[in-house]
């Protein structure tokens, strides 16, 4: 337990920057299944995402740590009323919280105030491992509220809460990364978790298949609620048609887009406009 807990107390911002480093130097060299220019200003534009991302976490998490250590200490939640092994009630923990996140982000997609946050990180028309980091710093009110929600309702501990973080990053990371994957780990692995290849059909502008496959590790929720969805890599087109145009990709323009009416292409007049 010792070990773990020394592990999960490592910075988690040396974690991103290695992960980032080490993904974005691969993508530069291997073969890339998705080609585009001005990497370095891509790169650049969600790195100040993280940067805002940054401040504002750094305030809620205090907010969140707070919550989930008061339910404990109150004996809050559904798992104080069972008795499993540490390491089962550790895993059943990860697996919690990511459900409850999955139902926040289908959520986000299906209420349109919520959608108005969550379409920045959608906003993406060249993905890469950078693209873990688009996001609007105020939607750290939805997903970050999704921890205390699943800790309130199911009791998870700090111990959990470190280790589903811990395991999160690489994998958020990984499905936003623009490298190549073999099928066989969609057919593998992919039977109970989230790959590559599957985060990215989430990232289609389609919006039959934006509105799929919503689960962060374990692709199993999508698999168990009926969102789970596929589409080859090589018909994929990404990022959102209302935000195609070169200044909607701009951070500025990001930041401040919740505030503006953008009505959104639906999977009917997506195809209506390929036909013309
Ligand atoms: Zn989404
Ligand atoms: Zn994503």
């Amino acid at each position: 337990m010792e070990k773990l807990q020394a592990l999960l107390n490592i910075d988690g911002n040396y974690i991103i920057i290695g992960l980032l480093v080490i993904l974005y130097t691969m993508e530069q060299i291997l073969n890339r299944p998705f080609r585009f220019d001005k990497r370095p200003q891509h790169l650049l534009n969600n790195i100040l995402f993280q940067g805002v991302f940054f401040i504002a976490n750094y305030f809620f998490a205090t907010f969140q740590v707070f919550c989930i250590q008061w339910f404990n200490n109150n004996d809050v939640g559904l798992l104080h009323l069972i008795q499993i092994p540490f390491w089962a009630k550790l895993i059943v923990g990860v697996a919690l919280f990511d459900m409850t996140s999955y139902w926040f982000h289908r959520m986000a997609h299906k209420t349109p105030l919520l959608w108005r946050l969550h379409r920045v990180h959608h906003s993406d028309t060249t993905m890469d491992s950078s693209t873990f980091f688009r996001g609007h710093p105020i939607e750290i009110l939805v997903f970050g509220n999704a921890s205390i929600v699943a800790a309130a309702i199911f009791g998870m501990d700090m111990l959990s809460f470190g280790l589903y973080i811990f395991i999160f990053t690489p994998f958020a990371f990984l499905e936003h990364s623009n490298l190549s994957f073999p099928k066989w780990l969609d057919k593998t692995a992919g039977l109970i978790f989230v790959t590559p290849n599957f985060h990215k059909v989430h990232h289609e502008q389609d919006q039959y298949y934006t509105d799929s496959n919503f689960s962060d590790i374990f692709i199993i929720w999508d698999r168990i609620f009926g969102t789970f969805k596929y589409k080859p890599l090589t018909e994929m087109k990404y990022g959102l048609k209302e935000f195609e145009e070169k200044k909607k990709q701009s951070f500025l323009y990001l930041m401040k887009s919740p505030f503006i009416n953008i009505t959104r292409v639906s999977s009917d007049e997506l195809h209506n406009v390929k036909k013309e």
